[in-house]
Parts: C-alpha cells; sequence; structure tokens
C-alpha cells in the first residue's frame, strides 16, 4: 500500500480506525491497542520513544531541516487511546468484540488520526524542523493517565502541546476552537459527619448527623453563589448521601460525596478552603464533627491565545469551517501536560473540537464517528503540526 498517495492512504487509516472500534479495551488495559499502534508506526518507519510505559506510547518525527536560529524545537499531539464500560449499541459493522466495552469517546479516532498524522509528518521530515512527539495516552477516562505518560520525561523539551477531541455536535468539516479556559478543573470531596446514635423518640440523648448533613448541603451550595465571582464559571454537585439503617434508630454518621469543578485557579483555591470552612462550622453548630477528604484531579485547560489562532487559520485553510469551541466544566487529563505541578514547567497548550458528524453524545452506547472525518483529521493535526514547528 502507498501511504502516500491520499486515497490508499485514507483506506488503510479507516480499516485501522475499524480495527481499533472493533477491540476497545478499558483504561491502563490498552495492552493490545499498544501493541497494534506500536506496529503501524514501525510498520511507517516512525521512531518509538523507549519508554517503560506499561500501556501507551510515545513515537517521534524528527525534522530534517535545519532550523534557523539554531534551537531546538519540539511539539506534542496527546492522542488519548482507552474506551469504556459501555455495551455498545449500533448496528456497526465494525461494532465492539470486547462485549461490555466500547470507544463510546472517539478515541479511536484520536489513534487514527494521531497514526495519520505522525504518516503525513514523517513523509515531508526533510521540509520539517525540530521533533514532534506523538503521546498516545493511556486511562484518560480515569482522568490520570497523563500522568503515567508524565512520569517520562518526554516534557522536559516539549515547547507546545496540542490537543483534540471528537465532537458529536458539530458535522465533518467544523473545528471547535477557542481562547482561554475550555474544560474545568476536577476536584472531588467526601465527607463525613461523626454524631452520637441513639433511638428515634429521643434525640436529645445524641447529636443526630442528619440535620447536620441537610445544613450542610444548603451551605455548601451557597459557596458559589456567595464566595465565587459571579463572572467565573463554577459548580458544586453533591451526587451520594449516606446514613442510617431502619425507621427509628438515629444514625451515628452521615456520609456525603461530590464534586467541585472550577476554571480559574483561585476559585479551586478558594472553593476548597471554603468548603472545609463550611463543612467544620456546620459540624461545629450543631455539635458534631465532621472531616473532609479533598481530592485534587485534573486542573482546568487554559488554551493559549496564538495556537487558538494558529488552530483557526490552518482549518480555514484546509477548506474546514471554525466554530467557538463549547466550555466545558467537565474535565480533561490533558491539563496535566500543560501545569507547572505536573509537567515541571507551564507549558503553553491548545485543545481543540473535531466534528465527527452530528449524533449521539459521547459516552452514549450509540455513539458513532462519521469516517469520513478521518482523513481530513489526520491532514488537519498534520498542517497545525508543520506551522507550529516552523
Ligand atoms: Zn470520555
Ligand atoms: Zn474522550
Amino acid at each position: 500500500m502507498d501511504l502516500q498517495n491520499e486515497k490508499q492512504l485514507e483506506q488503510y487509516l479507516t480499516e485501522q480506525f475499524e480495527w481499533f472500534h472493533r477491540h476497545p479495551e478499558l483504561s491502563y488495559e490498552e495492552a493490545g491497542t499498544t501493541a497494534r499502534i506500536r506496529e503501524l508506526l514501525a510498520g511507517a518507519g516512525i521512531e518509538i520513544l523507549p519508554y517503560p510505559l506499561a500501556t501507551g506510547l510515545v513515537a517521534v518525527v524528527r525534522g530534517q531541516k535545519s532550523v534557523p536560529d539554531g534551537q531546538d524545537r519540539t511539539i506534542a499531539l496527546r492522542c488519548d487511546i482507552d474506551a469504556l464500560p459501555i455495551v455498545e449499541e449500533t448496528d456497526l459493522p465494525y461494532a465492539s468484540e470486547n462485549r461490555g466495552k466500547m470507544h463510546a469517546c472517539g478515541h479511536d479516532l484520536h489513534i487514527t488520526a494521531g497514526i495519520g498524522a505522525a504518516i503525513l509528518l514523517q513523509a515531508r521530515r526533510e521540509q520539517l524542523c525540530g521533533k514532534v512527539k506523538f503521546i498516545f495516552q493511556p486511562g484518560e477516562e480515569d482522568a490520570r493517565g497523563a500522568l503515567k505518560i508524565l512520569e517520562t520525561d518526554v516534557m522536559h523539551d516539549v515547547a507546545r502541546i496540542w490537543g483534540f477531541h471528537a465532537d458529536p455536535t458539530n458535522a465533518v468539516g467544523v473545528i471547535g476552537i477557542r481562547e482561554g479556559y475550555v474544560t474545568a478543573a476536577v476536584d472531588r470531596f467526601a465527607i463525613r459527619v461523626q454524631g452520637i446514635g441513639c433511638h428515634g423518640a429521643h434525640p436529645d440523648d445524641g447529636i443526630d448527623p442528619i440535620p447536620v448533613a441537610a445544613a450542610i448541603i444548603q451551605g455548601l451550595h451557597t459557596i458559589i453563589g456567595r464566595n465565587i465571582n459571579a463572572f467565573h464559571p463554577a459548580l458544586l454537585s453533591v451526587t451520594k448521601v449516606q446514613a442510617g439503617t431502619t425507621w427509628n434508630v438515629i444514625p451515628a454518621l452521615a456520609e456525603m460525596e461530590g464534586t467541585v469543578r472550577t476554571m480559574q485557579r483561585e476559585d479551586r483555591v478558594l472553593y476548597e478552603r471554603r468548603l472545609r470552612e463550611t463543612v467544620e462550622g456546620i459540624a461545629t453548630a450543631y455539635g458534631a464533627k465532621a472531616e473532609v477528604i479533598w481530592i485534587d484531579s485534573a486542573p482546568a485547560t487554559y488554551n493559549d491565545g496564538r495556537m487558538a489562532r494558529l488552530g483557526e487559520e490552518i482549518a480555514l485553510s484546509q477548506g474546514m469551517r471554525t466554530v467557538p469551541e463549547e466550555q466545558s466544566l467537565g474535565g480533561d487529563d490533558f491539563s496535566y501536560y500543560m501545569e507547572e505541578e505536573t509537567a515541571g514547567r507551564q507549558i503553553p497548550g491548545c485543545y481543540l473540537k473535531i466534528g465527527t458528524g452530528v449524533g449521539h453524545p459521547i459516552h452514549h452506547p450509540a455513539f458513532c464517528v462519521d469516517r469520513n472525518v478521518i482523513l481530513p483529521a489526520a491532514k488537519y493535526l498534520a498542517a497545525v503540526l508543520t506551522a507550529d514547528i516552523e
């Protein structure tokens, strides 16, 4: 097969996409997926960096054109590779063969478009200066897979990083892109309210943790309205409340869990502080004790302005249309690559959305990517990476 021929490349990538769709693997179990990516890249003569990753891999295309200012430039593209524990409900001829697992988030497209972009750049490496690293990342659905990649030194020389996601709210040929925040910081909390259990008819013998939990829930919901700048997006959801075993016993314990989403870093810090103060203050007022467990997950993703403009320009030059990328209080662990805390320094990045045909949302059992997007997506990413490294 001549991969320099566009028609043949399209056919090849479509076949690979179907293979990946048929063989979905869950977070950190992507062994077959990784082996296949490795085989395809090696077959195209693309170098794979020898990182000791259990799943996922990093490939590199080294440009052969000398860099005018002598500076070594490296940019990266993140492609996530894992699937979801969903029973597929499509009648596609290439539907999942691993029952109960499904590429319902389009990561099969991410893999294939990434491989396609690498093949296109490898063919033009004589005209390319600098290096492009292709990060095939495990465990995005777990929101911590990026941290596995960041245990390697892959980002040490990376100047900028690109990421993308399949977008079933837009047609093929539409790129969603914007400068600024596009995904939220994802934090998780658990609260334990310790009271004193007693008979349901004699609450004065104990400390009922249930009204304390109720007051805490009310209190937590006022943090956004009263403490966070009204122009800043933020959200709190209490998603689990548990207490008691029967109708005539006041329990000793009430437990809650939930999530906080913020965009601005200062709001994230403020929210955690106010949540702790609210929980502890209310518990004390009721004579109970409360404990807060706060778990930081991925930070917010902030798209660099210069990169967003470049992504837009390239889309238009490829005959695509651009729309303002929808902001989401969902998260993506792509943001870890840009953070000082995890990447070692701040690295500008841009996370964009590639229209995959309007249909069921991601994570839906009937989610489906229009295969006509595969080659244009690969070409678009290759063009963006080429332009960015110039
Ligand atoms: Zn997903
Ligand atoms: Zn996804």
